[in-house]
Formats: structure tokens, C-alpha cells, sequence
């Protein structure tokens, strides 16, 4: 930990942000014990202020947006494009229209593959992605290769994590289309540099997309400021509702891009002979829209703003600094991924015991992490690993939830007879 994170460290950590008493599910017991809830990076737990606020949609202004002549309807259209607005902001956007509502980072993902990718990629135009990748951030750039004969290459990392910033520079060529990235690794906690892998994929003439479905909850985001073209995140990682997220896209290429779900809201004019679309956002948002999770998510973010990102930034940096620091003390544990810019995750294994069963063990104390391949498989078998252990942070966890992922662990060795002080 260098200096200012370790007097931050201090300042904030044994107090944490005294978040908890806004999150009701935090209250709850499990098997008997305490919740501690450390696996935020699957998703995160909804403060009241989000909970109220779908709650309230429903009670008080539920209709469908866009098409309604009458009052309520008007209402829940003006809350839906406020919430645009606010999405704009929390990302600094140029125009709100840059924002496309999906169902989360993966339809984000796969909205791009699919429109602008299709009607673009050529035989033997490249795609450049990176171990670290989730296989949202994979998977549909390999069913885009077989739609249209481009190629996968993909951009190594080191044992501690980072990409390799000459690899991904070489890799980089007049066949690159598209560099399609992560902000934060899920499953090691590495934070890419993305300005500087925009700015040389753009003077190759590439475009870039962004997986920040691991950033948006840990620091600010400023898509003009990265200068990527593309930026996806989800909402339930953001202390938001599940099935909601959005697509960032720079508006002249959302512009012209076609649509690839048909239905209603996403055109102009339909008649048998031909139909005609509207302009972007509204071309890639087809039917009903998650309304309620659309309004939840506002609230979301309302709330991580009124914390403030560098508030929640520079705590989660002292309380990685801590918990850190808590796992190296235990034998026999390795930490996978020890990237010099991290965000709160700790992946680790333990000598003698299986990730998974350590993971239950945990859970009958009331601990709740990940254990397995974090949806990284091509990154676990870069480590030579069926998996790891992983605890993600988040905003309401303090040192008190440390200390309990610590003497769990160190229960699970002494029944594995891993260890034999206690
Ligand atoms: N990318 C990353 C880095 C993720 O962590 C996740 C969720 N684990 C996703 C993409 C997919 O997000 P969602 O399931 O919300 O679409």
C-alpha cells in the first residue's frame, strides 16, 4: 500500500463508510450467523433508496412509456428519460442519447457484436480481446467470427495479472476492427489502463468497447475522458436492480447502426412492403422496457453519487489495502492476481483444500464469497487453476467483515487438518 492509501487506510477503514443500516438484507442471518456478504462482484445488495423506488414506480406511477395520450403514461416516460439523463451524467456522456438501456452488460455486449459488428466485419478483420475477459466479453465476439469470418486474437497477461502492454500493442494491426476490453477484471480485480489501450487502438483504427460491469461501482467513469466508443455496465453490480443496464455508444456510430431486435417503440413507420426506424437510443430498445429497473437504477445511482465515487473509491482502496494484507497472513494461501491498480476483489487459493469446498465451509459461518472459474475460464487456465476462492467488496463491508472471512478460513484449514494451531 503506498502512503496516501495507507493514511486513508487509517482514516476511513475501522469506521468504514457506515453504509450497512441503508442495505435490510444485511440485517438477515444465515445458517444462524451473521450475513457477511462478499460477493459483490456477482452482484450487489439494493439500499432502501433503490428498493422504495421500484416499489414506488409501481404503486404510483406504473404505465408504459412512449405511446400513452394519458397522464400516467406521460409521467413514466418522463421518469424513464430522466433516468437516461442521469445514466449521461453518472458517466459523463456528451448527449443522453447515448445512452441505450439493456438488460445488462451482456446484452450490451451482444447489441454491439450483433448490430454494428455484423453488418461491418469482413473475412479476416480481427477482433482483439484479452485473457482477462469475462465470457460475456468473449463469447459473442466468437459467435460474430463465425457469422463472418473475422478473427479472434487475444492479449496476454503477466503472472501478476496486467496486461502486457507491448504484446497488446503488437497485436494491433491494419486488420483490427474492434479492441473489446475490460475496465476491471471480475475475477483478479486488475484495472486496465483504458485511456492509453483506447488511444492506440484508435491510432490503428480500431474502435474500442468497454466492459465496465466491474468499474461503474468502485470509481468514476468518464467515457470522454477513457475516449472508448463503447462503455456496457449492469446495474445490479452498481447497487441496482437485476435485469437492467446500459450501453454507452459514441452517437454517430449508434447512428449508424441498424437494429437488431424488431418490434415495437424501435421504429418509424411499418408497412408490409418495408418498415422504417427510429433514430438511436430508441432503434435498439424494442418492446416494454424494464421501466421499474430503469427507475431503480436512477435511484441507484442517485445513491453511489450522494456517497460520492471518491469516496468509494479511495475507501474500498484501504479496506483492499487491509484485507490484503489480513490474507497474507494465512499458510498456505496465495493470492491470484496481484495487479499494481486493483480494484476490491481478492481471488486466492488454499493449499489442500478445494476452492468450492472451502466456499461452503465459509457459508455455514455466514460468509458468502465465489468460488469457481468466475466465468474467466480462458484466465483460470492461464493460471494452470480449475478456479479460485474470491471475495469482492463492496461499499457497506468494514474490517469486522475481514476479520470473519479471516477466522473462517482459518476454521475451514483446521477441519481440512490443514493447519493444526488455532
Ligand atoms: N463482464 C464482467 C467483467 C462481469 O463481471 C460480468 C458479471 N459477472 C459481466 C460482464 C456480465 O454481466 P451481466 O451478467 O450483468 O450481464
Amino acid at each position: 500500500m503506498n502512503a496516501p492509501a495507507a493514511a486513508a487506510h487509517a482514516a476511513l477503514a475501522p469506521a468504514g463508510l457506515q453504509l450497512a443500516g441503508d442495505f435490510p438484507i444485511l440485517s438477515r442471518t444465515v445458517h444462524g450467523k451473521r450475513l457477511v456478504y462478499l460477493d459483490n462482484g456477482a452482484t450487489t445488495q439494493k439500499p432502501d433508496a433503490v428498493i422504495e423506488a421500484e416499489r414506488n414506480f409501481y404503486r404510483d406511477s406504473n404505465a408504459n412509456i412512449h405511446r400513452g395520450v394519458h397522464w400516467l403514461s406521460q409521467h413514466a416516460t418522463d421518469l424513464y428519460e430522466d433516468a437516461r439523463k442521469t445514466v449521461q451524467r453518472f458517466i459523463n456522456a456528451d448527449k443522453a442519447d447515448e445512452i441505450v438501456f439493456t438488460r445488462g452488460t451482456t446484452e450490451a455486449i451482444n447489441l454491439v457484436a450483433q448490430s454494428w459488428g455484423r453488418t461491418t466485419l469482413q473475412p479476416g478483420d480481427e477482433i482483439l480481446v484479452t485473457t482477462l475477459e469475462h465470457h460475456s466479453n468473449i463469447v459473442p465476439w466468437q459467435l460474430l467470427c463465425e457469422q463472418t469470418g473475422a478473427v479472434l486474437k487475444v492479449a496476454p497477461i503477466s503472472d501478476a495479472g496486467e496486461l502486457e502492454l507491448e504484446a497488446f500493442e503488437a497485436l494491433l494491426g491494419p486488420r483490427t476492427r474492434l479492441v473489446a476490453i475490460t475496465h476491471v477484471s471480475n475475477a483478479l480485480g486488475t484495472v486496465n489502463p483504458v485511456a492509453r489501450l483506447v488511444e492506440q487502438a484508435h491510432a490503428a483504427g480500431a474502435i474500442v468497447l468497454v466492459d465496465g460491469a466491474q468499474a461503474v461501482a468502485h470509481q468514476a467513469v468518464d467515457v470522454q475522458a477513457l475516449g472508448c466508443d463503447f462503455y456496457a455496465f449492469s446495474g445490479h453490480k452498481l447497487y441496482g436492480p437485476t435485469g437492467i443496464g446500459a450501453l454507452y455508444g459514441r452517437f454517430e456510430l449508434l447512428q449508424a447502426m441498424p437494429p437488431w431486435h424488431g418490434g415495437g417503440d424501435m421504429i418509424r413507420t411499418v408497412s408490409f412492403e418495408r418498415s422504417t426506424y427510429a433514430d438511436a437510443p430508441q432503434r435498439f430498445e424494442a418492446g416494454t422496457p424494464n421501466i421499474a429497473g430503469v427507475v431503480g437504477l436512477a435511484a441507484a445511482i442517485d445513491y453511489v453519487s450522494g456517497v460520492g465515487m471518491a469516496n468509494i473509491a479511495a475507501y474500498e482502496h484501504a479496506l483492499l489495502g487491509h484485507a490484503t494484507a489480513a490474507l497474507q497472513t494465512v499458510p498456505g494461501l496465495r493470492l491470484i492476481g496481484t495487479a499494481a491498480d486493483k480494484a476490491a476483489i481478492l481471488s486466492f487459493v488454499i493449499d489442500g483444500i478445494h476452492p468450492h469446498d472451502l466456499g461452503t465451509i465459509l457459508d455455514a459461518e455466514g460468509v458468502a464469497i465465489r468460488a469457481g472459474h468466475h466465468c474467466a475460464m480462458p484466465l483460470m487456465t492461464r493460471f494452470g487453476i480449475p478456479g479460485t476462492a474470491r471475495a469482492s467488496l463492496g461499499i457497506y463491508n468494514d474490517e469486522a467483515d475481514i476479520a470473519a472471512l479471516v477466522a473462517a478460513i482459518d476454521k475451514a484449514q483446521y477441519m481440512f487438518g490443514t493447519r493444526q494451531t488455532r
